[in-house]
């Protein structure tokens, strides 16, 4: 065994300061840098933007709290990172008041507009449509939850008004920002997408070229929208003028002279004006004495986090060799990844059995189908989370295939000076979503009815995931928070599609199994167990643990990058931690208030959590 007896530390391999991401050397204008990692007091801001995290960091400077802060760094997220956030699409918003000790959410996923059938995805032949045809298209556009989302967590949590909060997006958008190497990759990404849609290539290929790294980067289009919603409310994006436009161009999106007509839309104003920000109740599990909330459907991650980790609760992680911890992690993924195929939709239209899927009896049934020396063939059938749990039964569930899903999406973590925290992911679901801009509005619409399942996969087996007028699709989101004996401990969250799961959960087991701190558990090699025929994994990841596991009958496909979390902790004697991705995605960035780290030695990083050992 090689690699016997390192420590999951010693995975880490490198520190998060080392890997600040650098500045392209031609620049016209330097892009901001990118600190990912900050200590100190006041609260703290982790996006992965510089400019977003100023600005959240700006609002809690002037006396805003966490919620006000975050969506000012979301509202400034769809300035800069336009392809992944913006008023086009949806995200969830989970948020831990300090003053009543409560967890709360708030599900502003998009739906599916009212004329949406389950075999809308369906081509003439009743096939499932070609999924690249589906993400550039009308069809895939679900009504916007972003507004909402902001209007209700201000309204439920805030102290400042939207006009306040939008302000310093809107001076973003009408003075620009410079362009990095991200912004101009994505751009490159998307370009072919981009000039299938004529208003999208005017604003985003400015003069028909991709934008220069280091060019200013202007988008008044969008300041002009942002101003409309500071001064109308949101309403003005669920009615009137705005709503028609967006209406119009889902409908009928204008795609360039000699380019194939896409896919129309079906969303109506009836559809916009009757959109609503729903308040969940968050999931809830103990893990080892620390209390983990997440977002319950019609995100699965939430559950699925949660499953897996009553699972890996089983097991003493942190004594374990590591190539026995993780391939326990490997297992307790693919296990938690087939009942979420199996189960989770939006419980509105399906029964999500989530009680059980949280249960601790389930998940000691479940980890009855876990050897520990070899792995199981994937893909593993489903578990019957139906409240009767014995000693390891035979599998009886159903194998339900995985749907495609993207791989954009942005996360931002807030706290503030009192311990209020905003642990928010926001998304336009694939990397410049459908493409398609609302004209002269700024905004690129949501591709997000791409993650329902187009058809099932086996007409016998359970589909919780097939569109239907009005549903969500399943996301797999997982903005979490975590609390000790009531007071708040951590907060994180990542983009990704389903691997955002496996993120948040591995970087979660990192910090409290693994005596790494929240940077090195953010910044440590990555894989994916999503119950596929192989684990997606970095190449770090195979190099250091692929010969051991691989032994065990572990498949890996390598995968360059996987998710881009940013986090925060609450450390001892007051201090915070605010924790974004280094290295991946061109890294993000982090902020305190107050720096303390001139004041005062190095605190420790990874203090032990509860009664984690
Ligand atoms: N649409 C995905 C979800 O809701 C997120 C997009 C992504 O991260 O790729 O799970």
């Amino acid at each position: 065994m090689r690699h016997r007896g390192t420590t999951l530390v010693a995975l880490v391999g490198l520190s998060a300061g080392a890997l600040a991401a650098g500045a392209p050397a031609s620049a016209q204008t330097t892009p901001p840098a990118k600190v990912p990692l900050a200590i100190g007091r006041g609260g703290a801001v982790a996006t992965v933007d510089p400019d977003a995290t100023a600005v959240g960091l700006d609002v809690l400077r002037r006396g805003g709290n966490a919620a006000d802060a975050a969506v000012a760094a979301a509202a400034a997220l769809g300035v800069t990172e336009p392809y992944s956030a913006g008023i086009g699409g949806g995200g969830f918003f989970v948020y831990y008041d300090a003053a009543s000790g409560e967890v709360s959410t708030i599900d502003g996923r998009e739906t599916a507009p009212l004329a949406m059938r389950a075999d809308s995805f369906l081509d003439a032949d009743g096939e499932p449509m070609d999924f690249t045809t589906a993400v550039r298209s009308g069809l895939s556009v679900g009504t916007p939850g972003t507004p909402r989302t902001w209007e209700r967590a201000l309204e439920e949590f805030g102290t400042r008004d939207l006009e306040e909060v939008l302000d310093g997006a809107i001076g973003l958008a009408q003075d620009g920002f410079t362009v990095d190497e991200t912004f101009r990759q994505q751009t490159a990404e998307n370009e072919e997408k981009f000039r299938t849609f004529p208003a999208t290539a005017e604003l985003f290929l400015p003069g028909g070229r991709l934008p220069e790294v280091g060019s200013v980067f202007r988008n008044p289009d969008l300041a002009r929208t942002y101003r409309l919603l500071a001064q109308e409310g949101v309403d003005a994006f669920y009615s009137g003028d705005l709503a028609d436009d967006v209406v119009a161009t889902a409908q009928d999106p204008a795609e360039a002279p000699g380019t194939p007509d896409v896919p129309a839309g079906l969303l109506t104003r009836t559809d916009l004006a009757a959109y609503a920000a729903l308040d969940r109740e968050p999931t809830h599990v103990r893990y080892r004495g620390l209390d983990v909330y997440g977002m319950a459907p019609p995100s699965s991650g939430g559950s699925t986090v949660a499953e897996a980790l009553n699972q890996l609760e089983r097991y003493r992680l942190s004594s374990m060799r590591v190539t026995d911890a993780v391939h326990t992690y490997l297992e307790a993924g693919a296990l938690a990844f087939a009942d979420r195929n199996a189960y989770v939709g939006d419980d509105a239209y399906v029964q999500v059995p989530l009680q059980e899927l949280l249960s601790d009896g389930f998940a000691t049934e479940r980890t009855c189908a876990i050897d520990p020396a070899v792995a199981a063939p994937k893909p593993v059938a489903a578990g019957v989370p139906d409240g009767e749990y014995g000693p390891c039964p035979a599998a009886r569930g159903e194998v339900v295939a995985e749907g495609a899903e993207g791989t954009s999406t942005t996360h931002l973590t807030v706290a503030d000076a009192d311990g209020n925290i905003a642990s928010y992911t926001l998304t336009i679901e694939a990397t410049g979503g459908s493409g398609i801009t609302v004209p002269g509005r700024g905004f690129i619409l949501n591709n997000e009815l791409t993650d329902f399942d187009f058809a099932p996969a086996d007409i016998t087996k359970p589909a919780p995931n097939l569109p239907a007028p009005g549903k969500r699709p399943r996301s797999s989101m997982s903005p979490t928070i975590v609390l000790d004996q009531g007071e708040p401990r951590l907060a994180l969250g990542s983009p990704g599609g389903s691997t955002i799961i496996t993120t948040v959960l591995q970087t979660l087991v990192g910090r409290i199994d693994g005596n790494m701190s929240l940077a090195e558990a953010i910044s440590a090699p990555r894989s994916s167990p999503r119950n596929g025929a192989a684990v997606s994994a970095e190449p770090e990841f195979i190099e250091v643990l692929g010969d051991d596991l691989t032994a065990r009958g572990h498949v890996f496909t390598e995968t360059a990058e996987i998710g881009a979390a940013t986090g925060i902790e609450f450390l001892p004697g007051g201090l915070v931690l605010a924790a974004a991705e280094p290295v991946r995605r061109g890294g993000g960035s982090a902020a305190v208030v107050r720096d303390v780290l001139d004041e005062q030695e190095v605190p420790d990083l990874a203090p032990q959590l509860a009664d984690a050992s």
